[in-house]
This record gives structure tokens, sequence and C-alpha cells, in this order.
């Protein structure tokens, strides 16, 4: 077979296929023949050793492809299944190629390898696989979420039949897409994926869009019938996005129903998950977070409160001391609460943080009654933007009441918002996972089954 191979080898002054940027003759080309890549290789060793592997492999296959796949797909009408093999394989490879750029230090030079091998396979699927690489790196790992999008502004979402692209589409214009869109991309997700645990996690974003549709009964339905699907797969098939997923998901329903039972049983599950994995420490802390707020939710808020900290000492974030402050302010300790959120510097949180911030100091001021925390109030909910007509109300009913109380010391409106406060939802889009701002439709919701 290596025989036939060499007829298709770059020039050894040409760069190498595997998208080192290197020459050939510098790279691989003493490398792919000492392997026998048809055969399961077990490989060990650093980093760096098994990238190399890794890069001979690629070499190798875009050969394969070149000498046996693409005369195969000019002579055959059949050519999208065989030409399917190639991408899934080549796509493979690129994940494990992105995980030891990591450890090895070069993550910076990934988009690179993936501009080399953009033109490896001439097909509309490979150019998605390279373009979902490269809007993920760019959201997960440069954090820049508008170089993101102008990777994915060539493509309108409706041509996009691939998955993997489409969960990343959604997640790069979360904040953009109108509800019914984010629908039907997410059903579309759910249509073409294989994984069952992003069936779960689009299912239950779609029912999350109906909440915020106020479709409510139809919303629950969904929630449930999202959960009961994938706790008919048995234990040992979950993988561990799956089971995070449950997790979230079983929290996010108890909350909305406010079910006692279900925000438990998310405690048990979530540290049962805790107990069991190699977390790395955001991970872990997220979950601690998790697990604060089920309590927060029952009411226990001495438990919230030691689990908020020891979130906090894992590793910080905006929003789980913005959490730790309500408590303070459940727990009546107005002066701690401001303490805490006194630490934070607001003008660097991100959007959602900025909102949970902004209302836990409205909360403050309401409890308070200080001319100054009201005005600091005022102050922050202003600036706060939204496009959401649920939010603008609950804005608008802030700002009324905190100038209420500015004139007459007073506000009728103060308690009943201080209840809805209390069944406030965290707005931040992405701790879990959901991609969406899940917030307070929950006491409409509860409202209007109290009413049934
Ligand atoms: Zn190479």
């Amino acid at each position: 077979m290596s025989i036939s191979l060499k007829e298709f080898e770059p020039k050894g002054r040409d760069n190498c296929f595997c998208g080192s940027g290197e020459r050939y003759k510098n790279c691989c080309r003493g490398e792919w023949p000492k392997y026998d890549f048809s055969k399961k290789n077990i490989c060990s060793g650093s980093p760096a050793k098994l990238l190399k592997i890794l890069r001979a492999h690629i070499t190798w296959y875009r050969l394969c492809h070149l000498a046996h796949t693409v005369p195969l797909v000019r002579g055959n009408c059949d050519d999208e299944k065989i030409l399917d093999l190639d991408i899934k394989a080549m796509r493979e490879m690129l994940q494990q190629a992105r995980r030891l750029y990591g450890e090895c230090g070069i993550i910076n030079n990934f988009p690179y390898m993936l501009s080399e091998l953009s033109d490896a396979i001439a097909d509309v699927r490979w150019k998605w696989s390279i373009s979902c690489e490269e809007a993920f790196f760019n959201l997960s790992i440069k954090k820049d979420c508008a170089e993101a999008r102008a990777v994915l502004a060539k493509y309108k979402w409706q041509s996009i039949d691939s998955s993997e692209l489409l969960e990343v589409y959604l997640e790069a214009y979360a904040d953009n897409l109108v509800h019914i869109d984010t629908i039907s991309i997410a059903s579309k997700v759910i249509e073409l994926t294989d994984s069952e645990s992003s069936k779960l996690h689009y299912r239950f974003l779609i029912s999350v869009q109906y909440f915020l549709l106020n479709e409510t009964e139809r919303a629950e339905k969904l929630a449930r019938e999202a959960i009961e699907i994938y706790e008919a797969i048995p234990v040992s098939m979950r993988n561990a996005h799956g089971r995070w997923m449950l997790c979230l998901a079983i929290k996010q329903l108890g909350q909305i129903l406010g079910d006692e039972e279900m925000l438990r049983k998310a405690i048990e599950l979530l540290i049962a998950e805790v107990g069991g994995g190699n977390w790395k420490s955001k991970a872990l802390a997220d979950a601690w977070y998790q697990v604060g707020e089920c309590y927060h939710l029952l009411r226990e808020f001495y438990m919230a409160e030691k689990l908020y900290s020891r979130s906090i000492l894992i590793e910080p974030s905006p929003l789980t001391s913005v959490y730790l402050a309500k408590v303070q302010l459940d727990l009546r300790r107005p002066d701690r609460a401001k303490e805490i959120l006194d630490s934070l510097i607001s003008t660097t949180m991100s959007k959602s943080n900025f909102f949970d911030y902004a209302i836990i100091r409205c909360n403050v001021a309401l409890c308070t009654k200080k001319i100054s925390d009201i005005n600091f109030a005022l102050e922050l909910i202003k600036k706060v933007s939204t496009v959401d007509p649920y939010f603008k109300d609950l804005i608008q009913s802030f700002i009324v009441s905190l100038y209420d109380l500015k004139i007459s010391k007073s506000s009728l409106q103060a308690n009943s918002i201080l209840a809805r406060i209390n069944r406030y939802v965290t707005l931040n889009p992405n701790l879990g996972g959901f991609g969406v701002n899940f917030n307070a439709m929950i006491d409409d919701y509860l409202s209007k089954k109290a009413e049934k």
C-alpha cells in the first residue's frame, strides 16, 4: 500500500500535510511510514510524542484519502457515504490535535493548523468541521465572541447540516437569536446528533424557550419529557456531560415548579457527581455553586452560605459572590451583603452577571431603605439593557419602587418585588451550558398554576 501512497506525497519543500507549517521533508516524510495506521495502535507517551504520532497519522490519512477515496468518489454516485468516513475520521483527529496543542502549550498555533487543513477534503461537510473548530477556538479559548461570529458569518444556519457547527452557532449567537430561531436550530441539532447528552441539552433548551415565551404548560411538558427520555438510558451508558446536564435540568425544573423533591434530588445527583470525578477546579466550583443554589431555593440559608463560600474558595466567581451576598440578605445581614458586593468590580462583569449584581443591589436598597443605597441601586439598574420584554417589566418595576422609596420611605411595590426576587433565578446564561437567560418567568408560572 505504501508504494502507491508515495505518489501522492507533497514535494519535500512544500508544507507538510499534517498542518504543522513545516516543510514535508523536515516533518512527516520520515514519520508516517514507521507506523501501520490501518491497525489500531495503542499509543502512550508525552503530549509532544503523541502529537508527533498524530501528525504522522493525519499525513498518512490525507495520502490515503487522495490515493483511495478521491478516485472512488469521482467514479461513484454514492460518494456522500464514502466521504463521510474520511470526514468523521479527520474531524476526530482535529479534536485530538486541539487537545494535544493545549497540553503542549501551543494552543495559539491551532488556528494555523486549521487553515493548513482547510482544503484537505473537498466537501462542504469538511468546511463545516473546520469552521466549527475555528469558531469553537475563538469562543472557548480566546473568549472572543465577535471573532467566532466572524467565522460563522459566511453561513446561514438553515443551510448547515452539522450538529456540531449548529451547537457552536447557538453558543455564539445566544444573545441575539429570537426564541423561535433558537427552537428551530436546537431541533435541528437534536435531529442530527447521535449524542444522547446533546439531545437532552437541546431538548431542555427548547423547553426553556417556551418558558420565556410564556407557553408554560408546553414548556413544562417538554422539560419533563427531556428528563424522562434521558433517565431511560441505563446509568452505565450515560457520559459525564449527560449526567451533568441531567443534574442541571432537574435543578432548573425544580426551580421553576418550586418542587422541593426535585431540588433535593438535584442536590443528591450533584453530590454524587462531585464525589465520583476527577474534576477541574472551575467545574468543581460550579458544582458547589449549584448545590448551594438548591439549598438557597429550599430556604436553607446556612447551607447555601456554606456551599457558596466553598465554591468561592475553590475558584472565585462574581456570580457566586453575588449569590453569597443575596443569602446574607436572607439571613438579615445587609451590612455583610454590602461588604461582599463592595468587593466586586462591576465594570468588568459579563452582561448577565452585571444584571444579577444590579438586582441584588436593588434588593439591598429595598431592605435598608437608605438613600445612598437607593441612589446607587437606581444608577445601576438604569444601566441594565435588555431586549426581553419580561426583563424590561422587571426593571421598570424596580425603578418605580425605588423612586417610591426615595419619596415616601415606603413602597407599595417593594414587598411584592422582594417576593419576586426570592424566586429570582440566575440570568447567567452559561454556568452549566443551557446557553440561555433562564429567568423569573417562574413567578408568573407559579402564580398561574396557583390560580387553577
Ligand atoms: Zn507533518
